[in-house]
């Protein structure tokens, strides 16, 4: 009886899981299918080049949800190669632009060298910002600023994003990272088992430090060669 409970159980996590991929790949398909129409109608080449644009912006979505949930998926064997690590940083900037403007949230990004690189798998470390930045934004609902501060510390570069958000009660933050934990309506409590499987790949580690009604910190280390 009990194998039975932990297939069952399994069988739920299985369904949960597909139900957020669904669900989350729908979304910018239905934008993407919307823009298509546009596409169609559009007069003009001015109009035509804008919604091309908006149709890349919703297939980088749908990629970026595609490649979290691989995260998830077997353990996969992960080049990593040394790349600089802010237009990585910039790149996810860029691309939560409109979630930014639509919560009055800035990100300020306090660099000593633009020039440091690190051993990763771009695709992955975009993954992790994206995660932490989009949580940072959900948590501050009457906007705010969100500080990336990058920099090297001996053998390890130190990234901390420091939001001006909710918070997270101390009973809560030890469940952070757990399959599926969320305290929103909407989450698919995902996405910091995701940065934590990552940055677990990539040798280094990172901590979460809260006060309620304060903010949020999250430090990431990893290794650095010079
Ligand atoms: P989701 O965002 O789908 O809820 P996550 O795995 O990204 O799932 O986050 C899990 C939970 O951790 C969130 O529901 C929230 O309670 C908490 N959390 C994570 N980051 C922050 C943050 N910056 N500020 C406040 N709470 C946070
Ligand atoms: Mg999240």
């Amino acid at each position: 009886a009990e194998e039975l409970l932990l297939r069952s159980e399994k069988l739920s996590a299985i369904g949960e899981l597909a139900a957020g991929v669904a669900h989350e790949i729908r979304n910018p398909l239905t934008t993407l299918k919307g823009f298509t129409a546009f596409l169609m109608e559009a007069e003009t080449d001015y109009k035509k080049q804008l919604y091309l644009k908006l149709l890349l912006e919703e297939i980088e979505r749908i990629n970026f949800i595609v490649g979290e949930f691989m995260v998830l998926a077997k353990p996969q064997a992960i080049e990593l190669k040394m790349k600089p690590l802010i237009p990585i940083i910039e790149r996810v900037r860029t691309f939560l632009k409109s979630e930014m403007n639509l919560h009055n949230v800035s990100i300020l990004l306090d660099v000593h060298d633009e020039t440091i690189e690190v051993e990763c798998e771009e695709n992955q470390m975009k993954q992790v910002f994206l995660n932490i930045l989009k949580n940072a934004i959900e948590a501050m609902p009457d906007g705010g600023n969100i500080h990336i501060e990058v920099e090297v510390k001996g053998d390890s570069v130190e990234i901390i994003v420091r939001d001006e958000g909710t918070g997270i009660p101390n009973e809560i933050i030890k469940k952070i990272g757990d399959p599926f934990f969320s305290t929103k309506e909407t989450g698919n409590g995902l996405g910091m088992m995701v940065c934590f499987t990552i940055i677990k790949n990539h040798h280094g580690s990172m901590v979460i430090d809260s006060k309620v009604n304060e903010g949020t910190m999250i430090r990431i280390t990893l290794p650095y060669t010079s």
